[in-house]
């Protein structure tokens, strides 16, 4: 076949097992083909292959190995959750209140870091920052790595550990920011989200019966990491924002901030 055929009938065959975006899945999956010439058979048996593994509803970035985040590439992969770009409301929130603040070089700390996107996305956006990045799982700190030198954002200092223990290693009001997207699905939803969840890490999602153990975490250990002034920008579920912001008891203009459905995504406040 070619492309175009091939084209076509994946589109067929992703549209008629109910998948949405159809012609924009297909576009990416068509970037698994040679660049330089037109499929042979193995081709194209490689590309049904992902097409098939598609509609069994395995992730596209998993099945693609990279997705961007912010116009920056990244390794993702089974064991890390794919980037988001709902998560580049806490970014921008946080760019937007620094540049209000007048903090130009900011030590900056992103908990929960996964493929490292947040980090990476700082640390290119702002060119005096100095950006560390916290990540417990084994196989996000491979992808987290992996993405730091794809970036050359050799500058951020990854640290492995657990945000519940390593937080000692911090003096008092060290940071200028702290950004985060914690888990925060409820542990009895995540069995009813999209299928496609199903294929993503557990721990990157689950926040425990509630969903505010990690903003817990946050608010009892880390806030007092933060000096005066600082900027906290934390990453919310939409239903979350009164409990999270409720958490942070010495913190002033606390905002929620809206995602492009309009839902809140993110609370962001100064100390
Ligand atoms: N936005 C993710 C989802 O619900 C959740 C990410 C998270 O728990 N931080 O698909």
């Amino acid at each position: 076949m070619t492309r175009r055929e091939l084209c076509r009938e994946a589109e067929k065959r992703l549209a008629g097992a109910g998948i949405e975006s159809t012609a924009c899945e297909v576009r990416e999956l068509l970037n698994l083909l040679p660049h330089d010439r037109e499929p042979v058979q193995s081709d194209e048996e490689a590309f049904f292959s992902a097409v098939e593994k598609r509609i069994s509803g395995f992730p596209l970035q998993y099945i693609l190995g990279e997705w961007s985040f912010m116009g920056y590439d990244l390794y993702v992969g089974e064991g890390v959750l794919s980037p988001r770009d709902d998560t580049e409301v806490c970014v921008r929130g946080l760019l937007d209140e620094l540049k209000k603040a007048g903090i130009s070089s900011p030590a900056v700390i992103d908990l929960c870091s996964g493929s490292g996107a947040i980090a990476i996305a700082l640390s290119k956006l702002i060119p005096d920052a100095r950006v560390s990045a916290v990540e417990l799982s084994d196989h996000a700190w491979d992808y987290l790595m992996r993405n730091i030198e794809r970036n050359n954002a050799s500058d951020i200092t990854a640290v492995k550990g657990d945000i519940n223990i390593c937080c000692d290693d911090f003096e008092d009001e060290s940071f200028d920011a702290i950004i985060s997207n914690p888990p925060y699905v409820r542990t009895d939803e995540i069995s009813s989200l999209q299928k496609e969840i199903s294929f993503e890490p557990a721990m990157a999602l689950d926040g425990g019966s509630d969903g505010l153990i990690f903003y817990r975490v946050i608010a009892e250990k880390w806030f007092p990491k933060l000096k005066r002034g600082g900027i906290m920008s934390l990453e919310i579920g939409e239903t979350q924002a009164q409990e999270v912001s409720g958490l942070f008891k010495g913190a002033e203009d606390i905002r929620i901030l809206k995602d492009i459905q309009g839902l809140p995504r993110a609370v962001i406040l100064r100390k």
